[in-house]
């Protein structure tokens, strides 16, 4: 059996939120990597993925559950696990090759082997001649070679990458992540496991012999998809495009609902709203609706037309969806009878349309406009909103998501909003109607 590097069995880890209530990020999480592997981790943004990460590099404790490298449990940083992170994480006072080195320092290995082994590594990284460099003189692609050449030169046995790849340019963040699995392929680096984060699913299907999906609120391992074709994976292939097809799929797919815990008759408003706004959600639509998709679409071809990221497509699918305008179904997506007649309709029969679906299945919004509608003032402020929703969202999540409906309310004139006194009111015909009855 291959032996495990790192193990994770029933770990969990809750943060406190602003006004001070915990929040639990990751719940019963069980993860391995084991050698030979490249696993990928996919999940929305905030579904505690980075936390997960730290948690096995050994720069969080978890709150609970077991976690080990090597069977050994994990109480600080690990020797043997390098991190990549994003945001290249380079000092900007040190040179290409004092940021190289810095690791090697760490581990008290001498000045002479040190700078030896920094060449090498910039060698290999593509970066050789830029060891004197300062990091803001390089380019991004160029920056991220060093945050690698710094991981790398440790001779990590485990490599754990944080979105490595999306701070970058396509091209460029496809380039970087060839070169890495040439080394690992052609097995020019002793590294035995690698685990990248990402949000890009292509770029999951491109590398990973595995991919992990977690799921948000709390983060739990949803699903899991092996990749049993050989690197290098050509992107344009019916095979990896099938794939692809397969991961937006598990990705696209709610999760089964909770547990009823209250009472089917009180309305749930905690839901948290999808982070996208109208004219996207219009946007996504007509491109749905027009040639050559007519109406349905394989999700990573309209991704390819929409030429927006996924991280702005998902929450813009999950209103389309939420709103009753599509469905997304196994990798594809296809406009509702109601999404063809809104692709058809005049702008105001859209308002009309988004307004009467937002009531209909957006409990918040239906919330705000009865309690409204019972106002004899005829305007409520925002905070009795935001206390029912951090009920169950923190403080953060809670704002994002009372905007996105008075954004979606505004438009679909179920609700106005007054910018300068911050309170919510009916739209001015109705709040006439509403004061003569
Ligand atoms: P991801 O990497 O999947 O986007 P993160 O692991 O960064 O998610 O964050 C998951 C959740 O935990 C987020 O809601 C974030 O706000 C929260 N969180 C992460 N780190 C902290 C922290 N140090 N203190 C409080 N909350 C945190
Ligand atoms: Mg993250």
């Amino acid at each position: 059996m291959k032996e495990l590097l790192l193990d994770l069995r029933g770990v969990s880890k809750s943060f406190r939120t602003a006004d001070g209530a915990p929040r639990m990020v990751l719940e019963g999480v069980n993860f391995s990597l084991g050698e030979g592997e490249i696993v990928a981790l996919l999940g929305k943004s905030g579904s505690g993925k980075s936390t997960l990460l730290r948690i096995m590099a050994g720069l969080v404790p978890a709150d609970g559950g077991t976690f080990t490298y090597r069977k050994k449990p994990i109480h600080g940083p690990v020797e043997g696990v390098a991190m990549v992170f994003q945001s290249f994480a380079l000092f900007p006072w040190l040179t290409v090759q004092q940021n190289v080195e810095l690791g090697l320092e760490a581990q008290g290995v001498a000045p002479a082997v040190r700078q030896e082994r920094a060449d090498a590594m910039l060698e290999l990284m593509g970066l050789a001649g830029f060891g004197g460099a300062l990091p803001r003189e390089l380019s991004g692609g160029m920056r991220q070679r060093v945050g690698i050449a710094r991981a790398l030169v440790t001779n990590p046995d485990v490599l754990l990458m944080d979105e490595a790849f999306s701070a970058l340019d396509v091209l460029t963040g496809e380039t970087l992540r060839t070169d890495i699995l040439e080394l690992w392929d052609s097995a020019s680096i002793p590294t035995k496991g690698i685990l990248v984060v990402s949000h890009n699913i292509e770029e999951a299907v491109m590398m990973a012999d595995r991919i992990v999906i977690l799921s948000s609120d709390p983060g739990r391992i949803r699903s899991e998809y092996v990749i049993d074709v050989p690197r290098p994976r050509d992107a344009d292939s019916p095979q990896v495009r099938a794939m692809i097809d397969e991961v937006y799929g598990l990705m696209t797919m709610r999760p089964a609902p909770a547990p009823a815990t209250t009472a089917a008759a009180a309305p749930v408003v905690d839901y948290r709203l999808p982070e996208t706004d109208v004219n996207r959600i219009e946007a996504v639509l007509d491109l749905l609706a027009q040639a050559p998709f007519n109406g349905r679409a394989d999700l990573p071809q309209l991704a390819d037309e929409a030429e927006l990221p996924d991280e702005e497509l998902f929450p813009t699918y999950e209103a389309l969806g939420l709103l009753g305008l599509a469905h997304v179904e196994k990798g594809d997506i296809s406009l509702t009878p109601l999404g063809y007649r809104y692709a058809e309709a005049s702008h105001t029969l859209r308002q009309e349309f988004f307004g009467q679906q937002l009531l209909m299945h957006v409990p918040l919004a239906a919330l705000i406009r009865k309690d409204l509608e019972a106002e004899l003032s005829g305007t409520l402020g925002e905070e009795p909103f935001l206390s029912v929703l951090k009920e169950s969202l923190d403080a953060e999540q809670a704002k994002r998501t009372l905007e996105i409906a008075i954004e979606w309310g505004r438009y679909g004139e179920v609700y106005e909003y007054d910018f300068n006194a911050g309170v919510l009111k009916l739209p001015d015909e109705e709040a006439k109607q509403n004061a003569q009855t």
